[in-house]
């Protein structure tokens, strides 16, 4: 059996979901199997707070909470148990689903027991913050989730199912207007009941010969892992299941949601504001506007060495065509310079939370190229740009994304083959 995760390597949007997509594509080609699903494909951590474009057939589905699997037949997706389940946006994702023509069925989707529930008040907390410019949150009451989880005071999917069970519990908060706050999540409780799986039993007795755990957000904002306090509330470094593989996502530039808790050294100057519309750079969540920087090579290799990723994936490459079309420059971000020292390793001094705040990026340029790859040719600039990432990441990336859709990779054979694919 294959066992991989695809892990983000930066801030997120590294685009995984493409990723995955592609490599669940070719998996059930391989092991197509009609009695039974071939492939499963979980999610371990996060909640409505990702955001996942996947584009299959001409359609593009946007996807928050479900794993990107969900498009396709022979694939069974799980929300794992260290997500955090908003069951009103549930709802309305698998309605926009069906909508698009892909059934949501108890053979092809199921939800984990032990899921935590984010509620209409962690909602209601965050939202305050929210509002407020800047904040790297992105009001999806995740934190507020993960603060009652750790608290002992969480409602997971199976009590939630219950409403008796959910009115007990609340009420020993002192909450108020329990029933009624339990009963307005009727409609969610009658359409998710069908969905309530055994995640120990799925795992004990799969029979899938493929298995793909899918991340959200990245290892830099790890809870334990990524640049504290600027984090998320889960651990998207550290999938559940021990995978037997770790495949890191790497965005050919950088980009980020939020940065107030968070420096970006190898942040784009105002460039990045004729970005942000050819690139498409707004969160599939937020709508706003990502922050834009360099590929951060100091960064990249920490993550690569934290989690002791196997493989790499680059994606992106062909967005960086547009630099040579307005005749801008490419960088990189090799080291970082502070109190005039150039760190080329992350160092156990980044940890303290002001001192990347004071650090100036070390740029490498390169040449540009309009056109990416033409006739199964990669442009020679683009090639460089590449194998000078692949020299100071000591490895080779697996997987280059050349376009949106998931056929526009280039893709290693020595690692299709090593996947048995
Ligand atoms: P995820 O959260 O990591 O899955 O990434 P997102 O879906 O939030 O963001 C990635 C965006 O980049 C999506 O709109 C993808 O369709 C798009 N994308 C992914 N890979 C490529 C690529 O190689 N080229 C281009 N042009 N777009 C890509
Ligand atoms: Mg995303």
């Amino acid at each position: 059996m294959v066992d991989i995760a695809i892990i983000g390597g930066q801030n997120g949007d590294e685009g995984k979901g493409k990723i995955v997509e592609y490599l669940i594509n070719s998996a059930e080609k391989k092991f197509s199997n009609f009695l039974t699903k071939s492939v499963l494909n979980y999610r371990w951590q996060g909640g409505a707070n990702a955001g996942h474009t996947v584009a299959v057939d001409g359609k593009i589905f946007k996807l928050h909470q479900i794993p990107s699997g969900i498009v396709r037949k022979n694939t069974y997706c799980l929300l794992g148990k260290g997500m955090f389940l908003n069951p009103r946006k549930l709802l309305n994702e698998i309605k926009e689903l069906e909508e698009q023509g892909i059934k949501v069925t108890p053979d092809k989707f199921g939800i984990s027991s032990k899921a935590h529930m984010t509620l209409d008040y962690h909602i209601n907390d965050d939202q305050a913050y929210f509002n407020l410019e800047e904040h790297s949150s992105t009001g999806s009451g995740i934190k507020q989730t993960a603060r009652d989880k750790a608290d002992r005071i969480g409602i997971r999917f199976i009590e939630f199912l219950d409403s008796d069970l959910m009115i007990k519990i609340l009420k020993e908060r002192n909450f108020h207007n329990t029933e009624q706050f339990v009963n307005s999540y009727q409609k969610e409780r009658e359409i998710l009941d069908k969905f309530l799986v055994s995640e120990d039993e799925i795992f004990a007795n799969c029979g899938f010969d493929f298995v793909i755990a899918e991340g959200a957000q990245g290892i830099m904002l790890d809870l334990d892992d990524g640049q504290y306090p600027g984090i998320t509330s889960s651990n998207p470094g550290l999938p559940t299941h021990r995978p037997k593989k770790l495949l890191g996502v790497f965005k050919l530039y950088c980009s980020s949601v939020g940065i107030k808790d968070r420096p970006f050294v190898s942040e784009m100057d105002e460039l990045q504001n004729k970005l942000h519309v050819p690139w498409g750079e707004f969160g599939t969540t937020t709508k706003k506007p990502r922050h834009i920087g360099w590929f951060d090579v100091v960064a990249a290799k920490y993550s690569i060495d934290v989690i002791q990723i196997d493989y790499i994936g680059g994606t992106c490459l062909d967005k960086l065509e547009y630099l040579h079309k307005i005749g801008e420059k490419l960088k990189i971000c090799i080291a970082y310079e502070i109190g005039g020292q150039n760190y080329y390793k992350w160092d156990v001094s980044f940890d303290k939370r002001n001192v990347l705040w004071n650090a100036k990026p070390v740029f490498e340029e390169f040449e540009t190229w309009d056109k990416t790859y033409v006739n199964g040719v990669l442009n020679p600039n683009a090639k460089k740009y590449i194998e000078r990432l692949e020299e100071l990441l000591g490895k080779k990336f697996v997987l280059l994304g050349i376009g949106p859709k998931s056929e526009e990779l280039i893709v290693d054979n020595k690692f299709v083959s090593e996947l048995g694919l």
